[in-house]
């Protein structure tokens, strides 16, 4: 396994629609064990494949819910298929937009059809924190990012923050 780098928004990639996996093989299943790794070295509980660059409909999550004990989910060629219309409204942070967060409400339950590490077809019905995590993270592969849920003032505050880290993130590396 390998740590990857994670794109950080402004970037073009970021916006890319990712495509199916035609076959899930030992080279998909390496890349879920690098993105699972890149994930849990930046803390974060989920991480698509356009993250590290790769257009690829590849998600993995984690909740850590399980105390300190790992638990990993994999997503391959994830579909939403049924969503409530219930909402629901959660703070939201990204691996792409470090250290911010905002609310964004989005439907608080949803179904998933997708392939798992296997290549074995699954459906699953998620609620609460997953059901966000999941749709926060089938956006990505959308090219859609939390932020885009925004108004375009908090959007705007967000980037400039972003930005802000940015250089100060450059002036750390001289
Ligand atoms: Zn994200």
């Amino acid at each position: 396994m390998a740590v990857k780098k994670i794109l950080i928004e402004p970037n073009k990639i970021l916006r890319q629609v990712s495509q199916p996996v035609n076959e899930v093989n030992k080279e998909i299943q390496k890349l879920l064990d690098d993105m699972l790794e890149t994930m849990y070295s930046a803390n974060g509980i989920g991480l698509a494949a356009i993250q590290i660059g790769i257009p690829k409909n590849l998600i993995v999550i984690d909740l850590l819910t399980k105390e300190k004990k790992k638990d990993p989910m994999y997503f391959i060629n994830p579909k939403i298929i049924k969503q409530s219309e219930k909402l629901s409204k959660y703070e939201e942070g990204c691996l792409s937009i470090p250290n911010l967060f905002a609310e964004v409400k989005r439907p608080s339950e949803c179904e998933v059809q997708y392939l798992d590490y296997r290549g074995e077809k699954k459906i699953l019905k998620a609620a609460g924190l997953l059901a966000t995590c999941i749709q926060h993270e089938i956006d990505h592969l959308n090219g859609i990012l939390f932020i885009d849920y925004l108004s375009k003032l908090k959007r705007d505050i967000i980037l400039k923050k972003l930005s802000k880290q940015k250089i100060e993130q450059k002036r750390l590396v001289i």
